[in-house]
């Protein structure tokens, strides 16, 4: 069994691991944790959530010259977001061992980046815009990087971040050692490893699978103007016969409801301010399918079982990918196959980009039916 203490971890690590609740390794952070302790370079590639940043995290704080303040390991990260996050979980890390760590992200003052610079950074977390400005204004001294990581770089090439990550890339020391870590290692990052990395090792934890592959996932571009004319008619051409409509809120729960009615259709609502006599009122008749439509939020249908769903529809996505298993594991039960449709504006595709990552699937696409499909 491998543990945080057989992998010879100085003291002030393993007391900050405990400290953040650490008990054991994840599954990817025992795999590359003593990889990276002996100095290879390697590609970690592990599902959202599997604790990638620790797995670099860890052998790096480890592996720091602490006498040295100079920088000696820089982190590209692709958001300012997940720099702050990186450079938190890094700093908890570090915590006993008194390492200093610097995040550096657009949108913030250059002075007070360079002061902190100045002031002694051993790590650097920074989004590669800001970090490439810095490298060309001489802000950033990169010649004592010894460790280089690559975090998310599936979502780096995704928001165009690739040529700025070469650029850095180069203006590190080769004679170094890079980690790259992902979710996903599409072509071209498995091109920029092989260029930037020597002799990598790919660590690969393969997900655990998340969605009923039964289940049919498609969505709809829509605009929001248009998504209650657009779901009438996919209602209408899918011959929805017992669906269950998800809103973000109970407000847009009554709303839809309402305009469903309003067009003819047998539609529920069921959302937190119902009493228990009245929630129950309303899953009788849809399970007896006195009502064909049940409107919900993830709040009131958490735990209902209700079989032989035919279809369920996101109307609004969900914030995250485990509510939207959550919701599509509603159809498609025992067996049976059912389907899954969300109704997706163009701002959203990075949240949907980025769920399909986690799901390992792609949802399809389909064109919106006219009026002339749905009168056949
Ligand atoms: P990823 O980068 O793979 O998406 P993170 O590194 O952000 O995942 O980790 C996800 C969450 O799990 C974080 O809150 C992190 O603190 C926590 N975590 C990571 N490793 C462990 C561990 N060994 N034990 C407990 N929690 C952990
Ligand atoms: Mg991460």
């Amino acid at each position: 069994m491998t543990t945080f203490e057989s992998m010879g971890l100085s003291p002030a690590i393993l007391k900050a691991l405990q400290s953040m609740g650490f008990e054991e390794p994840s599954p990817i952070q025992k795999r590359t944790i003593p990889l990276i302790l002996e100095g290879r370079d390697l590609i970690g590639q592990a599902q959202t959530g599997t604790g990638k940043t620790a797995a670099f995290g860890v052998p790096i704080v480890e592996r720091l010259d602490h006498r040295s303040r100079r920088v000696q390991a820089l982190v590209l990260a692709p958001t300012r977001e997940l720099a702050i996050q990186v450079s938190e979980e890094i700093t908890k890390i570090g915590k006993f061992a008194g390492v200093k760590v610097v995040p550096i992200y657009g949108g913030q003052s250059y002075d007070r980046q360079i002061r902190a610079l100045e002031h002694g950074a051993q790590v650097v977390i920074g989004t590669p815009g800001r970090v490439m400005d810095h490298i060309r204004r001489g802000t950033l001294k990169l010649d004592h990087v010894k460790m280089m990581v690559l975090d998310e770089a599936d979502e780096m090439l995704d928001m165009g971040f690739i040529e700025d990550v070469e650029f850095i890339l180069q203006n590190v020391p080769e004679e170094r050692q890079t980690m790259l870590f992902s979710a996903t290692v599409p072509d071209p990052i498995a091109k920029l490893s092989r260029r930037y990395l020597t002799d990598p090792i790919h660590v690969n934890i393969s997900p655990e699978r998340l969605t009923v592959p039964l289940i049919d996932q498609v969505y709809y571009e829509v605009r929001e103007y248009e998504k209650l004319d657009a779901l009438t008619r996919i209602l209408d051409m899918e011959g929805a016969d017992r669906t269950i409509i998800f809103c973000r809120t109970k407000k847009r729960v009554d709303e839809l409801t309402e305009g469903l009615q309003a067009r003819g259709y047998t539609a529920e609502a069921i959302h937190g301010d119902l009493n228990q006599v009245q929630r129950n009122r309303v899953m009788k008749r849809f399970k007896d399918g006195g009502s064909e439509i049940l409107v919900a939020t993830d709040v009131a249908a958490r735990g209902l079982d209700i079989e032989h769903v035919s279809h369920v529809i996101n109307y609004d996505l969900p914030q995250d990918t485990e509510s939207y298993v959550h919701r599509i594991g509603r159809t498609g039960r025992a067996g049976r196959t059912g389907t899954a449709i969300s109704l997706i504006h163009p701002k959203e595709f990075r949240q949907l980009r980025q769920m399909e990552r986690v799901l390992h699937t792609r949802l399809q696409r389909r064109p919106l039916p006219t009026m002339a499909d749905v009168a056949e």
